[in-house]
């Protein structure tokens, strides 16, 4: 399958724009931007023991683009959450650009999150409330960004991604592919270092999931890391590797 760039929107991620990258103190180029070493996930109820994650361990270079698949329940979206510091791992060690995180608390998770990594999810994960404008604009109120910077960067993705235009509408006027792509916008409004997506093109049809798949290698293009997680072996042949999962542990891996 040959890879292919996009050619509907301009360039992404935005340039100049700061996050809280200070307190990642990131490798030159071509370095480990992730580095995971027998990591562990054990979910525990009075009842069961489940090992989602039995021992992995992976490197993802800067500007990667990994895709992981494997079967309904072989542990890829606790491994993403994990990478994303929205979970912590029972055991092994997470190493983000450098940094141990493996053991961070909440608080200095959600600080190291915001600027740092961006999600998009196969649900889009929009807030139905608020509009196209103010979802984008969500990530860059949580940087604590002042209101002009906000508005010229909201203004510049949405540009960017064609949705200017329905910046006042809400979620449920969109269609699936216009949610995914605000959800884009809002995942890369803050210029994050690493993008994680899980199951992108999960609710779209193919012409909606080509061009989230432009937009995500067009962002792998200007440097972004992105590691997917996809069903889709079209989707997975835009990646550089695919990691496949099978009941918490690493089988495969494969260079495109
Ligand atoms: P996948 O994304 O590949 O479908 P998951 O990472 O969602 O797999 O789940 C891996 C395993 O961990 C599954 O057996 C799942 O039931 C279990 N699991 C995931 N999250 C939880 C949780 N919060 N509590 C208990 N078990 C969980």
């Amino acid at each position: 399958m040959e890879k292919q760039a996009s050619t509907t929107t301009s360039s992404l991620p935005l340039k100049g724009v700061g996050g809280s990258l200070s307190s990642l103190p990131l490798k030159g180029v071509g370095g480990s931007l992730i580095s995971l070493q027998t990591l562990k996930k054990v979910f525990r109820t009075k009842e069961i023991d489940t090992w989602a994650l039995r021992e992995v361990s992976l490197e993802v270079k800067e500007g990667e683009f990994v895709a992981i698949m494997g079967p309904s329940g072989c542990g890829k979206s606790t491994l993403l959450n994990i990478m994303g510091l929205l979970d912590v791992p029972t055991g092994g060690t997470y190493m983000l650009g450098g940094k141990d995180v493996s053991q961070l608390n909440d608080t200095e998770r959600t600080k190291l999150r915001r600027g740092t990594i961006g999600f998009v999810f196969q649900s889009f994960n929009l807030i139905d409330e608020l509009s196209v404008y103010e979802n984008v604009e969500l990530p860059l109120l949580y940087m604590g960004l002042p209101a002009r910077e906000r508005k010229e960067r909201v203004m510049q993705v949405l540009d960017r991604l064609a949705m200017s235009h329905r910046r006042k509408h809400f979620p449920a006027q969109l269609s699936g592919g216009q949610q995914q792509r605000v959800a884009i916008a809002r995942a890369v409004v803050s210029n994050p270092k690493l993008i994680l997506a899980d199951e992108p093109t999960g609710n779209l049809d193919s012409t909606n999931s080509k061009e989230v798949m432009d937009l995500l290698c067009q962002m792998h293009e200007q440097g972004t890391t992105i590691v997917m997680v996809t069903h889709s072996q079209h989707d997975a042949s835009f990646a550089d590797r695919i990691v496949e999962l099978y009941d918490g542990q690493i089988v495969q891996h494969a260079e495109l």
